[in-house]
């Protein structure tokens, strides 16, 4: 029931004016509707667990937007510029955080074989999805064929160094390669399996194993894929706001994602936008749950520098006071498994 009454309030609210979106929603959060929580189950933690994921995709999440103004170049390199401050105030608090990363992003650079960009990769057919339009043209059409220091926005082995070397102990997830969608729909299973493949290589080459994904655009599917290459979580939207991580039927653990830090275009002050987030965490600890957080780094400068660090610093005092845990996905999937004595 509340599945159909959820899907229902989606479809009207995303139809409303932004503005509009912004007065409901801060409503049900005052009126305490809002985060939703699912009380029919059981943490398998022993402590209230909080994890957090960043969709580190820079210029490749928005190439195909159908948003008007996405202008996926200068998303890029905002998040190019914001990546560094991120990596900073998540040090000073330690608070780790996997960071699914789209694989071009390991590169230093690529070049285009017999005419074409990545021409080992294969290309999904055209389709189009909640967010994206794909319909003419090469899939890496946008592929500048160039290097980190010509063409920031497409690639950041400097960055994932920063976050591999951080003193937080962030896990490097993965986004795929090219930020494709993954449903069945729209991607064959060798596509997927070169996706992965493709990232995993990169991935190996700086010593790191991927096991934690976040489908790109929230495009979920292949999961025997995924279980197959060595994974064993992702992250998805599920019903509730707050509710706890299971094993589905592959074996992989999911993550239902509670909130989007960030600031939506609902003109809501600082101190709104922190007790919205504030609330969820109340909520998993009133109701000993789990909450995953998570956000784009291309998030405007303004909520990076308002609203970020006072969340990581409450954050920062929960944990140190006890009253919660915060671990990367992968941490808490095996952690999960453990308790359920699943052993691979
Ligand atoms: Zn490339
Ligand atoms: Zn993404």
């Amino acid at each position: 029931m509340i599945k159909i009454i959820k899907s229902g309030y989606r479809k009207i609210y995303y139809h409303l004016p932004v503005m509009i979106r912004g007065v409901v929603s801060g409503n049900l959060y005052r009126w305490g509707i809002k985060p939703t929580v699912n009380k029919h189950v059981r943490s398998p933690f022993n402590r209230v667990m909080v994890t957090l994921s960043a969709d580190f995709e820079m210029a490749w999440a928005f190439r195909f937007s159908k948003k008007s103004g996405n202008d996926a170049e200068s998303i890029g390199l905002q998040e190019r510029e914001n990546v560094p401050e991120i990596i900073r105030q998540l040090d000073h608090y330690h608070i780790p955080v996997t960071w699914a990363t789209v694989g071009h992003l390991f590169l230093e650079g690529c070049k285009r074989e017999n005419g074409l960009p990545h021409s080992n990769m294969p290309r999904p057919d055209f389709f189009e999805n909640k967010n994206w339009r794909f319909q003419e043209g090469d899939w890496y059409q946008h592929d500048p064929c160039s290097n980190y220091k010509e063409a920031p926005a497409w690639y950041a082995p400097d960055l994932v160094d920063m976050i591999m070397y951080a003193k937080a102990g962030h896990e490097i997830g993965c986004h795929t390669f090219s930020h494709t969608d993954f449903t069945y729909r729209n991607c064959s299973e060798s596509l997927a399996l070169a996706e992965i493949k493709e990232c995993k290589k990169h991935a190996v080459e700086r010593g790191v194993v991927l096991r934690s994904m976040v489908f790109a655009g929230g495009a979920a599917g292949n999961y025997e894929t995924l279980k197959e290459e060595g994974f064993i979580c992702y992250r998805y939207n599920g019903v509730y706001d707050i509710d706890i991580p299971f094993i589905d039927r592959f074996g992989l653990v999911a993550f239902p994602s509670s909130y989007c830090l960030g600031e939506r275009g609902y003109n809501w002050n600082a101190a709104t936008c922190f007790d919205v987030v504030k609330s969820h965490i109340a909520k998993a600890i009133s109701y000993n749950s789990t909450c995953h957080l998570w956000f784009h780094p291309s998030m405007s400068p303004w909520y990076l520098k308002q609203v970020f660090p006072q969340l990581m610093k409450y954050l920062a005092e929960l944990r140190d006071a006890g009253k919660i845990d915060i671990l990367t996905m992968g941490e808490a999937a095996v952690k999960l498994k453990n308790s359920q004595k699943i052993v691979e």
